[in-house]
């Protein structure tokens, strides 16, 4: 057995790993250890949003490096500040909370409804991924990933997606909160419908229930703006971050307007990591990288767009293109299969389920790389 075979057997058996080893990234491209190029459309899942190694947040990191790497949030804390002033800034909210994933801003969001409101029960849809911890898992609302955890944390109520007799339900139910994705990621690449959306929201604000909304894969610019919800003309009163906001460094971040961010005071709720200079000069920077971008990113994502759906025209194999911005679902027969015949042709994407080939280009994506992933794509297709 060789070496490296036993090293891996020290790792539990969370994931099926491909047969891949990356040692090094760069720009939209990754490489395995014989140096051989990859044309990364998989972007960390959403995560490295900037490309690899993007100079900026790299210089912006390794200068915080050489100043100072941790210290608690019992401290001011600039960097962190700065970047819940960009935050802020640039979206409807007022006030962030910083931590280190996804799921993590999840339980925060959860966490912050239920103290405001003084009520348990949350809304959450189908096919929803929210996170792993026991708070988000029992809001995704997913059964198969409940299976063999016991009993799942109680007021979570799951409706059908984009379906308006969902709606009709949550005046109903009157919970304290509503959370969605307004692109479902992990669950298939799925846009909310906007006039589905539009409903909820009047619903939601008429009844002073709350809104969330999980940004941890549709931000950052993936959607094409900095904020998915931007596209579709509400303002959230919580929002999640996570995935592209560090470029790779983890860090995670629950915003919220000043009226519900209230409630949360010294003591409620904290994370010793949330917020560290390193993940802060990296949030910052990124930030400011993406905002400067966005033009560019709506002019590829649009022109990713037509080509694909040129392409679905003369290949039946493709039953839909999906999505938002550069986060892209081909509907497929059966996904499966495609990602080794990419990889055979040095190109990396993701699934979405058993019938999604979920596409997930850098921001600064080449129209050079698109040509050369949509070249693949129409060969495969053959
Ligand atoms: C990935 C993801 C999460 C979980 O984020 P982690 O950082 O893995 O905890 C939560 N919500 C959505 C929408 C995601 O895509």
């Amino acid at each position: 057995m060789s070496q490296q075979t036993k090293a891996s057997e020290s790792l539990m058996k969370t994931y099926n790993r491909l047969p891949l080893t990356v040692e090094k990234g760069m720009g939209s491209y990754l490489f395995d250890t014989d140096g051989k190029p990859y044309l990364d459309f998989t972007s960390g899942i959403a995560t490295c949003n900037l490309g690899h190694q993007p100079q900026a947040v790299k210089q912006a990191v390794t200068e915080q490096l050489d100043s100072l790497w941790h210290c608690s949030n019992l401290f001011n804390i600039p960097k962190q500040e700065e970047l819940a002033n960009l935050l802020t800034k640039n979206s409807c909210f007022d006030e962030a909370f910083f931590c280190n994933s996804g799921t993590e801003a999840n339980e925060a969001a959860i966490k912050l409804v239920r103290k405001w409101s003084g009520k348990e029960s949350i809304v959450t849809f189908t096919n929803s991924f929210h996170g792993r911890t026991l708070g988000s898992l029992s809001a995704t609302a997913q059964t198969k990933l409940h299976e063999g955890f016991g009993s799942m944390i109680s007021g979570f109520h799951f409706l059908a997606f984009n379906d308006f007799e969902s709606i009709a339900k949550i005046e109903e139910l009157m919970p304290a909160a509503v959370m969605f994705e307004l692109v479902q990621g992990e669950g298939g690449v799925r846009p909310a419908d906007k006039e589905w959306i539009n409903e909820l929201i009047k619903v939601c604000k008429r009844n002073g229930i709350l809104v969330i909304v999980d940004e941890v894969q549709t931000g950052i610019g993936r959607s094409g703006t900095l904020f998915a919800y931007e596209q579709y003309g509400f303002e959230p009163d919580v929002m999640t971050l996570a995935k592209g906001l560090g470029s790779g460094f983890p860090i995670g971040a629950m915003l919220a307007k000043s009226t519900v961010a209230s409630t949360f005071g010294p003591g409620t709720h904290g994370s010793t990591f949330g917020g560290n200079p390193l993940a802060s000069a990296a949030g910052v920077e990124t930030i400011q990288q993406v905002i400067d971008l966005l033009p560019k990113v709506q002019e590829i994502a649009a022109y990713l767009d037509r080509e694909l759906r040129g392409i679905a025209i003369s290949k039946p194999s493709i039953v839909e293109v999906r999505g938002l911005g550069l986060l892209i679902g081909l509907e497929v027969e059966d996904a499966g299969p495609f990602l080794a015949k990419f990889r055979e042709k040095d190109v990396l994407i993701l699934t979405a389920g058993p019938n999604v080939l979920r596409i997930l280009p850098p921001l600064i994506v080449s129209r050079e790389e698109v040509n050369q992933f949509t070249t693949v794509l129409k060969e495969l297709l053959q």
